[in-house]
């Protein structure tokens, strides 16, 4: 072994758990981990808040308004409770909570295998290995593009990009661009886009539409109030289905404005239906445009309605904005089924379509056919494995920033029951029992 290996195997060594990524499920995990005295290191790849100095677009802010930016034991409380952090802000956001917790992260430290061993895992990573009782896997939901197979069959004139590679229209030559999906990432790149110049085109499927405010108050104030963020992964009918639904068309401006498909096509972007498939080099979209868009209104409709229904029981006596209901959303009386990408000038094709979590380093029998992590609400199939921040893993709010904090102390308390620890009451105050 060379001196420079065994001074990386050094600094490696044998903790209880190893938490993977130093994003803030991560860090609100070792939080839990440190006040139950239960030695850990988290592995980081990059830095802390990696995807998000690396893997987001320029312009892009946070949909979630400040005040309900909080993880454990920490909340924000500078002077705009109602704005929306850009990406500077919630770094330094998760930067900051780091230090504060004193989390025991060791960065530029790629996991690159987790394998069963003897008593635990083995974790190999770029700089040793560590051997551990349990490991609670908090690399994120996105890390790898889910770009559809039809990609294949572009002409090479069109350039493509993932939402990770879009930074900012500079990149993109003066031709038009198709966006494809049209959940919050691509109505919000269709929107930046088409106000740079270029023709739009947005390629739609399933969605849903939202308000930024309703009745004075941010949208999210409502679904917390309500507690639709609230709902558990065990009390919906379709869980497979839930974990689905795209995010929301939201977008976080200083104005609060709304950004949904009639503000896209004021604004000069044409809407399509989903995108079906690419032929000699025209590119098909389907005809469910209309019922899809009436699928997002009545949605709409029905979430209003819930709104109106909880404050004649919860705030008769508030002073309230007045009870809205908005257009329907406009569709063109023949919504086009194919553009020939060269003669409609289109440069590029964003692919909005969504990712998914990257576990080509899991050597462990957790993963399914699909290549899905089986776990029931973060506790993996295999014991002594955890995961953090996927879609509706818990929660609704789940792969929120704010959605850690449930979920963390629920599968914390399952961990520590599960390595026979038996932190004091007075060291691990949020000790609350596993609800699975
Ligand atoms: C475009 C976009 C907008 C979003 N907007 C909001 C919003 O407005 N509000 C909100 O609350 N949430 C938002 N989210 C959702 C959520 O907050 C993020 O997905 C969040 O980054 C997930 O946090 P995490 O800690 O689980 O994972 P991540 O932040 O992705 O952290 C995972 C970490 O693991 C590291 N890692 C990965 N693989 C390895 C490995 N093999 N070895 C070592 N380290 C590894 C990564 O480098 C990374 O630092 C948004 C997400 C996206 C993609």
């Amino acid at each position: 072994m060379s001196q420079a290996t065994r001074q990386l195997r050094l600094r490696a060594g044998t903790v209880d758990v190893v938490v993977i990524g130093a994003g803030h499920s991560g860090l609100a995990m070792s939080r839990f981990l440190s006040r139950c005295s239960i030695d850990h290191v988290i592995l980081e790849k990059g830095e802390i808040a990696n995807s998000w100095r690396h893997e987001r677009w320029d312009s892009l802010r946070l949909l979630t308004p400040n005040w309900q930016s909080r993880l454990p034991g920490y909340e924000y409380t500078g002077d705009d409770p109602d704005g929306y952090m850009s990406m500077p802000e919630v770094i330094e956001f998760i930067d900051t909570y780091a230090r504060s917790i004193g989390a025991p992260v060791r960065t530029h430290t790629a996991v690159t295998s987790v394998g069963t061993a003897e008593d635990g895992y083995r974790v190999v990573t770029n700089r040793g290995d560590w051997q551990c009782r349990a490991v609670v896997i908090a690399s994120g939901a996105h890390n790898l593009p889910a770009v559809p197979s039809l990609c294949d069959s572009l002409p090479k004139s069109i350039q493509t990009l993932t939402t990770k590679e879009y930074r900012n229209p500079g990149q993109l030559d003066d031709r038009g661009v198709l966006v494809v999906g049209a959940s919050a990432t691509g109505v919000q790149l269709a929107d930046e886009i088409q106000r740079s110049g270029r023709q739009v085109t947005l390629a739609v499927g399933e969605h849903i539409r939202m308000p930024r405010v309703y009745r004075g108050f941010d949208i999210q104030w409502w679904l917390d109030a309500l507690g639709i963020l609230d709902e558990r992964y065990d009390e919906v009918d379709d869980i497979i289905r839930a974990r689905r639904v795209p995010s929301p068309q939201l977008i976080g401006t200083p104005e609060r404005a709304t950004l949904d498909l009639n503000a896209l096509t004021h604004r000069g972007v044409e809407i399509v239906g989903r995108l079906v498939g690419i032929n000699d080099g025209k590119a098909q979209f389907s005809g469910s445009l209309r019922n899809h868009c009436m699928m997002a209104d009545l949605k709409l409709a029905r979430l209003l309605d819930r709104i109106d229904a909880w404050t004649d029981v919860n705030a008769p006596n508030t002073a309230l904005g007045e009870r809205e209901r908005f257009d329907t959303t406009w569709v063109a009386d023949s919504p086009r089924l194919s553009l020939d990408l060269a003669r409609s000038r289109i440069g590029t094709i964003i692919w909005a379509t969504g990712f998914r979590p990257d576990y080509g380093w899991l050597h462990v029998p957790a993963l399914d056919r699909k290549g899905h992590l089986r776990h029931d609400g973060g506790i993996v199939a295999v014991p002594g494995l955890y995961v953090l921040g996927l879609n509706f893993m818990r929660r609704r709010k789940s792969s929120f920033i704010h959605g850690a904090e449930d979920d963390v102390h629920e599968l914390g308390a399952h961990l520590v029951s599960y390595l026979g620890a038996r932190p004091q009451l007075g060291a691990c105050p949020q000790l609350r029992t596993a609800t699975s």
